[in-house]
Order: C-alpha cells, then structure tokens, then sequence
C-alpha cells in the first residue's frame, strides 16, 4: 500500500485524502491547529449553548466536485438544496421583493426571472438580458485587463442592474469589490452558475454546522479506510534532495517512510515550509476579509432561509431560527474595528430593513476572518502555479492553485480531487 502524506487539514486536505484513501492509498493528514476544516468549520459556543459556523458557507449546483466529495464521504444527505433558484432581498424601509426562476424548461426559466424581475425598468431588463445571453458566447479570455465593473459598464448595466444583480453574485463568490475583481473570473463563474445546466444556479446551505457537514465525515471515512488524521502537529520543514522530498520534518515527528507528499496549507503557510521556486508560477496574493455576526433572537419572524440586501453594507443574512446570522464581505473596513463598534454599526444598518429593537437580540458574537479569500485580480490570475511541482512526489493542492475557480470550497475540493487524481497516475 503506497503511502501519502498529506499537510493542512481543510477542505483541499480532506478533499485528497477522502480521494486517496478510495484509491487505496495510506494517507496520513498532518493538521497543525487542534481541529479540522480551516476556515471553514464550526465550534460550540458556551454562551447561547450551540454550535456555530466561523461563517456561513454556501454552495451552489455548479459546485460538482464538492458534492461528489461528500457522497464520497456520505455527507450529502447533510445539505438543504434549493428546488429553483430563488433569492429573497431586503430592502430599505422595510421592503421585500424576490428574484424567483419559474419551475419549467431550463434556460428560459432564467431568462424569464429575469425578465419578470420587477425591481428594473424595461430598459434595464433588456440590457440585463442581452449580456446574460451573450455571457454563453463570449471567451473570457478577451476580458483580461478589465474589471468587473468595467465590464458591466461596457455592456451598459445601469447601476441598478448591478446592485441588485451582478454585484450580489460577484461580491458572494469573489468576495472582493466589482472595482478591483477580474472580468474573466467573473464571465467564468457566470457560465458555470448558469450555463451549464438547470441545478447549478440552485443554492444550497448545509443542514449541519460545517464541522458536522464536512469535517467528522470525512475523517471518518479516512479513518475507515486506514488513513490517519493527526491534529495539533504543524509541518516545519521538508528536506528534498535531488528533487525528492526525502523527510517531513514536524514539530513532532520526522516522517522519512511515505511515497508521495500533498500540500494543502494557504500559499503563506508553504513558504513556511519550503522555499517556493519549486512552483511553475510565483504567486502573489493579496487577501479580502469576511465579518460575521451571530445575533441570538428573542423571536424570529423572518420566513425565509435567507436574504441578500440591497444597497447595504451588509450582505446576506442567514435565518436558522435559533440565531440569525450576518455576513459582510470584502470587509477590510471592519476588521480593525472593535466588537462594540461593528455591533453598533451592523444594528443600525439592519433597523433599516427590518423591524427589529434592541431588546429583540440577546446575544450577539462577531467573528472576523482576515485572510478569508485571495483577491482574483489579473494578475493573481495569471500567476497562480498548478498541481504539479519540480519537486517530483510533492503535489500542492488548496483553493489558490489554478482550478480555474476563485477561493471557494469548489476549488479547495477539486484542488485536492486533482492532486489525488495526479498520484494515482503517477504510481
Ligand atoms: C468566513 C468565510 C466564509 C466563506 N464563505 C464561503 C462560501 O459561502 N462558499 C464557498 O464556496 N467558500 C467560502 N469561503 C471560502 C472557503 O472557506 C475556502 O476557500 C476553503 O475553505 C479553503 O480551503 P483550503 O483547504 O484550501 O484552505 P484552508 O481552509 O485554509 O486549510 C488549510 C489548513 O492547513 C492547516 N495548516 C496551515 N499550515 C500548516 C502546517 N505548517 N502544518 C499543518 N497544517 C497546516 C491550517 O490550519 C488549515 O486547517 C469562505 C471563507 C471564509 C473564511
């Protein structure tokens, strides 16, 4: 049985290791902090007595190898999935309205949510339509060197149409301002969240905390397999010579006895580890942050699993009954802000759309993630290194590598599925 070690215990780590150990390799999972799932991953929390995510994760339909990941590890009984695509906003004064697909033949039903979307005029609706139409024909390639919001202007988006629209997609899935996101990246996700088939627009929330819904899964099926998770132990230092990573040195163990090494660490933690050169490319990576905020609630009378704002600072909030949680991206601004100042901040946004007092919210717990997401601009883009390294049995996986895919658990998930996949074909 060939043997695998496997460094980083998130997504991408997980990912490989479910992947390997279906292939019958021995993986061994070297987890520095003393829980799995990195930045996406849940806790108990004393005070309200229940346990909550470090920030609410959404998939979506077009997440392929990320459901394949958890029928693999027999987690996707754990998800709520959308029937159709629906999103419910809150606006200001109070408002609500709803962008709903209707349930008959795909695409026409997209086309004619948006078309029936009763939030922009006429004018509006045909531009919105034109470029939803010609996002299926474009090459994204020719949109290097233009951000998101240059392009949506080029295609002459009102500024409505991309608050209430465009602006909701791109700040979810590149958590990053439309100012500085990369066109190409954006015109990509486009095409795979609605272009591809009916079910990849549908949004899908995990039913569990993420702990529950990824991470014990997981382990358990590595464990059942013969694999190994090993928490609390950081890698310090891999030792390669002629091109062979011969030692794994930990602040632990040194493990000389394996064949292959994956890396699933951030770009940041590797350099830790090993100089660099070894990529194809030399990355830079720039972050974006992402605020949450759990609010425990007297009573919850919002009907909805979840809203987007409009034009707020705020950007989604999640309903869960018990607790309502919010979430802010691209927050760079709050992330230097103190607790009771954000609470303020975040209380007197939300009195604006929902009928809400102080003395409704008994609880409260804000949780700041500052490396969240890498910023996709162009250049990071062009630079981001692949699978495969100089260094001959050292694979690298994480969401930063090239899947193609901005920062997300898709392209954590298939950045391990492609390191998994390269082992397999190199034994
Ligand atoms: C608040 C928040 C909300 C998000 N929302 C969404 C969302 O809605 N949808 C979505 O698709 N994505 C979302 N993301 C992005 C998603 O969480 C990440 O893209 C994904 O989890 C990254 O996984 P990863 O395995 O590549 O990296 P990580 O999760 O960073 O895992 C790397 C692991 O390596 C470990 N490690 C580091 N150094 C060492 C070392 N030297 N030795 C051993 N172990 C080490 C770390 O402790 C960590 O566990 C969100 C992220 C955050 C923070």
């Amino acid at each position: 049985m060939k043997k695998v070690i496997i460094i980083g215990g998130g997504l991408a780590g997980l990912s490989a290791a479910a992947h390997l150990s279906k292939k019958n390799f021995k993986v061994i999972l070297l987890e520095a902090s003393p829980k799995l799932g990195g930045r996406a991953y849940s806790f108990f929390d004393e005070k309200p007595q229940t346990e909550i995510d470090n920030g609410q994760h959404i998939l979506m339909g077009c997440y392929s190898d990320t459901l394949n990941f958890l029928k693999i590890i027999d987690a996707y009984k754990f998800l709520n999935i959308q029937k159709i695509l629906e999103i419910n906003y809150l606006a200001k004064d109070k408002n609500h309205f709803r962008l709903k697909a209707p349930n008959f033949i795909y695409p026409l039903n997209l086309l004619f949510a948006l078309f029936s979307f009763k939030e922009l005029n006429l004018t509006e609706k045909i531009s919105l339509l034109k470029l939803f139409i010609k996002i299926y024909f474009t090459d994204s390639e020719k949109l290097y060197g233009m951000t998101v919001q240059e392009w949506l202007k080029k295609e002459k988006q009102s500024d409505k149409a991309i608050r209430i629209f465009w602006e909701i997609i791109s700040i979810g899935a590149l958590n990053t301002s439309t100012e500085r996101a990369s066109a190409k990246i954006f015109c990509d996700i486009l095409k795979e969240i609605f272009w591809r088939d009916k079910f990849s627009s549908q949004i899908i929330i995990p039913a569990l905390p993420l702990s529950k819904t990824f991470c014990k899964p997981a382990s358990d099926f590595i464990k059942s397999n013969d694999g190994e998770i090993r928490l609390s132990e950081k890698c310090i230092e891999f030792v390669v010579d002629k091109n062979r990573i011969e030692k794994v040195i930990t602040d632990k163990n040194v493990y000389e006895d394996f064949d292959f090494v994956v890396s699933a660490v951030p770009f940041y933690a590797l350099e830790k580890i090993i100089d660099t050169s070894f990529l194809d490319k030399q990355p830079e990576f720039h972050y974006s942050s992402i605020l949450n905020i759990h609010l425990r609630i007297k009573e919850n009378f919002l009907q909805e699993d979840f809203y987007a704002f409009y034009d707020s600072e705020l950007h989604w909030l999640f309903n869960k009954r018990t607790h309502w949680n919010i979430v802010i991206s691209n927050a760079e601004k709050f992330m230097l802000m103190g607790n009771e100042e954000i609470y303020a901040f975040i209380i007197t946004e939300l009195k604006k759309f929902i009928a809400i007092s102080d003395d409704d919210i008994l609880l409260y717990k804000i949780i700041k993630e500052k490396r969240a997401t890498f910023i996709p601009d162009d250049f990071t883009l062009k630079h981001r290194p692949s699978t495969e390294t100089k260094v001959k049995n050292l694979f690298i996986a994480g969401d930063w590598v090239d899947t193609k895919l901005p920062a997300t658990i898709e392209s954590a998930v298939r950045s391990g599925r492609i390191a998994a996949g390269k082992i397999v074909f190199n034994n």
